[in-house]
């Protein structure tokens, strides 16, 4: 499903990726560990369409998104990919179902279907109680969960997940990866996860080891 070729980064004329090939299945979850430094955000910033490599090419399904520019990128990037970062980044004004509804408006979804689609994902995130909370009044374990959910609004072919339990404890560290098992389970849904976390790293289809700016 998700393709890189031979991608190269350089920061000035510094090196962080050195040739990195990688192909993800659907359904598939994968980690990419690696000490601090080895490019781990850099390559996952680079398939998400996030950042551009500086050469190789990223393709999801038949479409080059190397090829890809402007808003027609942006459309893309919203239609068929969902991020998972480390700190939520919820909108503190907005209630957890109005944040979740947000990429599909920004999609141009019929608004009825993705207030509907966004009720469903919550209630099956175990947040049917929250709907109208705003993220002050949930836990962090919940704030990240709204995210999750945010992420799939538009029934990404992809998510990509930066550290998504590096604010957690490890209980709801561990619940969060056990639901990423859900989602794939339930909806055949793909995960990328660059994660530090010792004990779920393993917990994977495939695990990516990266080293100073390749894979191993
Ligand atoms: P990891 O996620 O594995 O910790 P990163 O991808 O964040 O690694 O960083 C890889 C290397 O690239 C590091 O040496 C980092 O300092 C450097 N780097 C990352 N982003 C930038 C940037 N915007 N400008 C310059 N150097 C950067
Ligand atoms: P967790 O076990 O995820 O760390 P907490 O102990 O932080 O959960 O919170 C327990 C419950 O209290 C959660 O269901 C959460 O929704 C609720 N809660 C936490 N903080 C607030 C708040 N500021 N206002 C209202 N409810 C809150």
């Amino acid at each position: 499903m998700l393709t890189a070729r031979n991608l190269t980064k350089n920061y000035s004329n510094l090196p962080v990726l050195k040739g990195v090939d990688v192909t993800v299945n659907k359904g598939e979850i994968v980690t990419i560990v690696g000490s601090s430094g080895a490019g781990k955000s850099t390559l996952l910033h680079i398939l998400g369409t996030l950042d551009t490599p500086t050469s190789g090419e990223v393709w999801l399904n038949d479409v080059n998104l190397t090829a890809l520019k402007g808003n027609a990128l942006a459309d893309f990037r919203n239609r068929h990919m969902g991020f998972i970062f480390q700190f939520h980044h919820l909108l503190p004004e907005f209630t957890a179902i109005e944040n979740v509804c947000v990429p599909g408006f920004i999609a141009g979804h019929n608004k009825n279907e993705v207030k509907k689609r966004a009720v469903f994902l919550l209630e099956t995130l175990g947040l049917g109680h929250r709907v109208d909370h705003k993220p002050n009044e949930l836990s962090g374990g919940e704030q990240q969960r709204v995210a999750v959910a945010r992420a799939l609004i538009n029934n990404p072919d992809i998510v990509m997940a930066d550290e998504p339990t590096g604010n957690l404890d490890s209980h709801n560290a561990r619940e969060l990866h056990q639901l990423f098992f859900q989602l794939r389970d339930q909806f055949q849904q793909t995960f990328i996860i660059v994660t530090h976390n010792e004990e779920l790293a393993p917990l994977s289809d495939r695990q990516l080891v990266m080293k100073d700016g390749k894979m191993l």
